[in-house]
């Protein structure tokens, strides 16, 4: 630590920043400049008594808005929770806290972490930080664009199909999905938890490797949490991958084309320039990864999301408060009433179709041939993931099949939507880590679009992965 600036200056000069950048970007939903400033204050007041303190104490971070802090207002995105305010903390803020993180704010999102590109958030769209026509992904976006535009230092996101490798590659930073239970669920809100993640944004491979050594380790309060011992995974960035196997699926990659096979192909390069061997591997089940993903989840979704009801949390329709939601003069409803008409008028479109696809798989007479099929379905999945790590130590592709689109190109079209998903969604059904960091860039109308390539590793090797990563991007 150089002490060249205090916690609380450079607190100040994000919100500052914030204040330039925002209006036309939409990364956040919420400032949460008070708490800020006292995180900040009490850092400042440690260092100059002589403490030794965290690398992220007193750094200024974002938060995607489905991760509760304590006394702050945590809408997921949605209209349902609106006016919900957290009365507690997530694990993962409550070891940021510890370490002296400072919390800026929180940012926009899908509903509900739904999504691919932020248009389906009930508030704003989160322009891209390299081209405001262009969407910044999703359903992290927020935190991605806070991160690149210069709003944050680094930020948190979910993923549970992809949601922080994608709007990473948009947005030209890095993003992290550790394995399935590296990092504790506890206080983020459920969108499908047999998939859902939390992980870092930040610029640099090893920002997220110093960031996951904080937030992830066992929880009592997550059962699905692993049990592992405490790493810190920035100890393990040798910069050197001499001899490492990456095997390319031939399935993600054979349809690829133009500029992108291009970038892409130059990246699988450099990696061989470093010194890794890289194969040709199959992962013979791919083509139903999309349609596997987009049965469980929206099961899930539907389990997940049925305790919006209007009774337990944020929003209820069934009193005068709710004006302008009283129709014919309607002021009174039953409990049905109020259910149904909370879920109509709280949740979004997309969340809808969700659920109502989710409720249909698991009904009984079609889970069998939906809910079941797909669950045996991800089996021979992550048998795939299994039989090629015998074989390699990482598997390499591209992170998307595309760059940053514009906002509305896709919103009439949900299929198409998803097929943003296609490469991401196989770590969450196989519950592999998989990092996405900048490969390079394409030009459309003058600007310059990144590119991210996805590493994905053995379940548990953040280390071995965040040090390909590393050695990629410092090479
Ligand atoms: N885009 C994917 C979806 O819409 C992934 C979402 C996510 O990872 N939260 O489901």
């Amino acid at each position: 630590m150089n002490k060249e600036i205090t916690s609380v200056q450079l607190t100040k000069d994000y919100f500052d920043a914030i204040k330039k950048n925002d209006p036309e970007i939409g990364a956040y939903l919420t400032l949460t400049e008070e708490l800020a400033l006292k995180q900040a204050q009490f850092v400042d007041q440690r260092i100059a008594s002589g403490e030794e303190v965290d690398l992220l104490a007193g750094i200024p971070c974002a938060i995607k808005d489905n991760m509760c802090v304590d006394g702050v207002r945590a809408t997921a995105g949605s209209k349902m929770l609106d006016s919900y305010i957290s009365p507690y903390d997530a694990t993962v803020i409550s070891r940021l806290k510890e370490v002296g993180a400072v919390i800026l704010g929180k940012t926009n999102m899908d509903e509900f972490a739904m999504g691919s590109s932020t248009e389906n958030s009930a508030y704003q769209l989160t322009r891209n930080p390299h081209d405001a026509e262009r969407v910044s992904g999703g359903s992290s976006g927020g935190s991605a664009a806070a991160v690149a535009a210069d709003e944050a230092a680094w930020s948190l996101g979910s993923d549970t199909g992809g949601s922080i490798r994608q709007p990473a590659s948009f947005c030209g930073v890095v993003g992290l999905k550790p394995t399935y239970g590296r990092v504790s669920r506890h206080g983020l809100i459920a969108m499908a938890s047999s998939l859902d993640q939390i992980g870092p944004f930040a610029k640099t491979v090893e920002d997220c490797a110093i960031i996951l050594s904080r937030i992830s380790g066992e929880d009592k309060m997550d059962a699905t949490s692993a049990q592992s011992a405490d790493k810190r995974y920035e100890d393990f960035l040798t910069g050197n991958i001499k001899g490492i196997k990456i095997g390319i699926p031939k399935e993600y990659v054979q349809n690829l084309e133009g500029k992108i096979k291009e970038e892409f192909e130059k990246s699988v390069e450099k990696f061989k320039s470093l010194g890794a061997k890289i194969v040709e591997i199959s992962l013979p089940h791919s083509s139903y990864s999309l349609a596997t993903y987009y049965m469980i989840m929206p099961s899930e979704v539907s389990s997940n999301l049925a305790r919006f009801d209007g009774i337990k949390y944020g929003l209820r329709i069934n009193d005068q408060e709710n004006t302008e939601f009283i129709e014919n003069g309607k002021t009174e409803r039953n409990l049905l009433e109020t259910y149904m008409d909370t879920r109509e008028y709280g949740f979004g479109t997309e969340v809808k179709r969700r659920i109502m696809l989710g409720t249909y798989a698991l009904s009984s007479g079609y889970y069998d041939a939906y809910y079941l099929k797909a669950q045996k379905v991800r089996a021979l999945i992550r048998d795939d993931f299994e039989k090629a790590f015998e074989e390699v130590d990482f598997i390499y592709s591209p992170t998307a099949p595309e760059v940053a689109f514009k906002a509305g190109e896709k919103t009439d079209d949900p299929l198409k939507m998803y097929l943003s998903d296609i490469y991401t969604v196989t770590a969450n059904l196989a519950g592999v880590p998989a990092i996405s960091f900048p490969i390079g860039f394409l030009e459309s109308d003058g600007k310059k679009l990144p590119l991210g390539g996805q590493l994905m590793g053995k379940w548990f090797d953040e280390e071995g992965l965040l040090n390909a990563a590393h050695t990629f991007e410092t090479n």
